[in-house]
């Protein structure tokens, strides 16, 4: 067998079409146009290079990109004091802080600061709570992307078999509320795990978030089963130089999925257009309108 390949960037981009046309039609409709604002502290280069896609991608979907930047030795105070002014600005409907943030500042205390109507990552604790008892919520970007890229594969989970390979705050814990409430029954393995290649083999739907290169083999996959990769690691290759490989080994695993993801072009591209889908929807709940069609 060989897996068809889902392509995310494909994907990614037919969704960030369909976010320009909802922020189009609310421009028109509403007079609103949705703003995103992110800041970076520090001068981490991968997260600079976050935000400023972020931000380029933001300006392309129609909306206001504001990017905000702290110098790496901001303190808490400070960077609590910007989420305060954007938490009230009316121009704003999604915030996002980079992380990981300088060791001065306690990262939970900046996420539990931020308007929850805001939080367009979703990991502030009334977004968690909302998802996990069913209310609607503004959910993580990634796994949010994770459930979309499965989703065109299958049309609905019910029943079927997930295993999540992972157990983080921003991957693995908010998918097991995505996929239960698709009716998707979930497994989620983790460092602890026993026989680990026994329970991945159980999946009909397997996500794999653990950060291990390609950890994941060929004979640990259903024959038949969707392969979603959330990994993204970098790998010294035969030339010595980088490259970026899953958790997933993919030649193999490719083999005997019925439909897997690539590393990149797979759940990357997914993460930030769904962080516009978050925006958009942000704005719409701020402003008291019906969710958008994204
Ligand atoms: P994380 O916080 O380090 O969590 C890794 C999880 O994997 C933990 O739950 C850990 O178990 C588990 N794990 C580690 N080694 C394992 C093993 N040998 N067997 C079974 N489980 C194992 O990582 P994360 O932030 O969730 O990210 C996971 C991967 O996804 C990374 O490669 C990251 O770069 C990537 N990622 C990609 C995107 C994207 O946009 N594509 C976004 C976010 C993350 P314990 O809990 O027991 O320690």
């Amino acid at each position: 067998m060989t897996a068809r390949i889902i392509d995310g960037k494909a994907i990614a981009a037919d969704l960030r079409a369909r976010v320009a046309a909802e922020v189009q039609r609310l421009k028109r409709e509403h007079r609103i146009e949705p703003g995103l604002a992110v800041v970076l502290v520090g001068a981490n280069p991968a997260s600079a290079v976050y935000v400023r896609s972020k931000g380029k991608q933001t300006a392309e979907a129609g909306m206001t990109s504001f990017e905000h930047k702290l110098p790496e030795s901001a303190s808490e105070s400070e960077l609590l004091a910007l989420v305060q002014t954007l938490n009230t600005d009316p121009a704003v409907h999604g915030i996002l802080v980079q992380l990981p943030l300088p060791k001065q500042i306690d990262s939970q205390k900046i996420l539990d600061a931020l308007d929850p109507a805001k939080d367009v990552d979703g990991f502030d604790p009334v977004n968690v709570g909302r998802l996990a008892t069913g209310l609607p919520a503004l959910t993580p970007c990634t796994p949010l992307g994770c459930v979309m890229l499965a989703k065109t594969v299958h049309r609905s989970f019910e029943g079927m078999e997930a295993v999540i390979v992972g157990r983080s705050n921003i991957v693995g814990k908010p998918l097991i509320q995505l996929l239960l409430a698709e009716n998707a029954t979930v497994t989620v393995a983790h460092s602890k795990t026993r026989d680990l290649p026994a329970v991945t083999r159980r999946a009909d739907l397997l996500f794999a978030a653990a950060g291990r290169a390609e950890m994941v083999r060929g004979d640990w996959i259903k024959p038949g089963a969707t392969v979603i990769d959330v990994g993204i690691n970098r790998v010294a290759g035969a030339d010595g130089k980088n490259r970026i490989v899953g958790d997933v080994a993919f030649g193999e695993a490719s083999r005997v999925a019925g439909a897997i993801t690539p590393v990149p072009g797979g759940v990357g591209p997914m993460t930030i257009a769904c962080l516009l889908v978050n925006s958009v929807r942000a704005a719409c709940a701020i402003h008291g309108l019906p969710a958008p069609a994204v």
